[in-house]
């Protein structure tokens, strides 16, 4: 039998942003991200959250699941990537910074990056209400493999926090740059998350590690012959350790 394969697209801010907008392929043209969503409904995908992805995987089931993933929890996900999923029934996972909940991506301004409002925590619940997944991303966005980074406060306390304040549970990690080490994923595992995502390069698949899951990165200049070829094609599986 033919494995199962799901790609996993890493999407950030979903907002228009001038030419001259430092880091501009963090962030998505709504249009474009409509378009997106419109292709993998007319090629029979659905899009889906990160545990129904890891779910299926466990099944073995052969639905065609385009996992989608938002780091960072940006506000404009509500006004420019909620109404494209909504029409076509897709699902999600927004991976949410538990300090830093209804402020900005702080950890990015010494980049010369643009403010940009994070979602608060009625915004999460409404995710949540909508079927949206919410899965953590540290408490401060703060990479997990420095020196002195405090684990325990940005695995197991950052899940109670976004727990405690949602009322749910939280069941996947995102790791802040993509930055992990076996330290890393063993306090993600004991802090009883059931997977994590990276900036490994490629479509999962079953064979993948759960804490170690692959994705596809999807930017601003993803046109959409490109973004056929990173769903459809090897076009990221053959860059997984490039
Ligand atoms: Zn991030």
């Amino acid at each position: 039998m033919e494995k199962q394969i799901i790609p996993i697209l890493m999407y950030h801010s979903i907002q228009s942003v001038p030419r001259t907008e430092v880091m501009r392929s963090l962030h998505v043209h709504p249009k474009s991200f409509a378009l997106q969503m419109w292709i993998l409904k007319i090629l029979g995908y659905r899009g889906c959250s990160v545990s129904e992805a890891t779910a299926s995987f466990r099944s073995g089931t052969t639905e065609k699941l385009v996992a989608l993933t938002f780091d960072d929890g940006y506000k404009n996900f509500l006004t420019n990537a909620m109404p494209a999923l909504k029409k076509y029934g897709f699902s999600a996972t927004v991976y949410a910074v538990s300090d830093l909940v209804d402020t900005s991506n702080r950890w990015d301004s010494k980049n010369g990056i643009s403010d940009n409002k994070l979602m608060d925590y009625s915004d999460l619940r409404m995710c949540v209400s909508e079927g949206i997944e919410v899965g953590c991303h540290s408490s401060t966005h703060t990479s997990l493999t420095a020196e002195a980074v405090e684990l325990a406060r940005e695995v197991t306390f950052a899940k109670e926090t976004l727990e405690n304040n949602l009322n749910i549970c939280i069941y996947t990690f995102c790791y802040p740059y993509g930055h992990f080490n076996d330290s890393v994923i063993n306090e993600v595992s004991n802090a009883g998350y059931k997977s994590a995502t990276t900036m490994i390069r490629s479509r999962a698949t079953a064979n993948d590690d759960g804490f170690c899951l692959p994705r596809v990165p999807i930017t601003w200049h993803t046109l959409p012959h490109l973004f056929l070829a990173k769903v459809l094609t090897k076009y990221e599986d053959v860059r997984k350790y490039s």
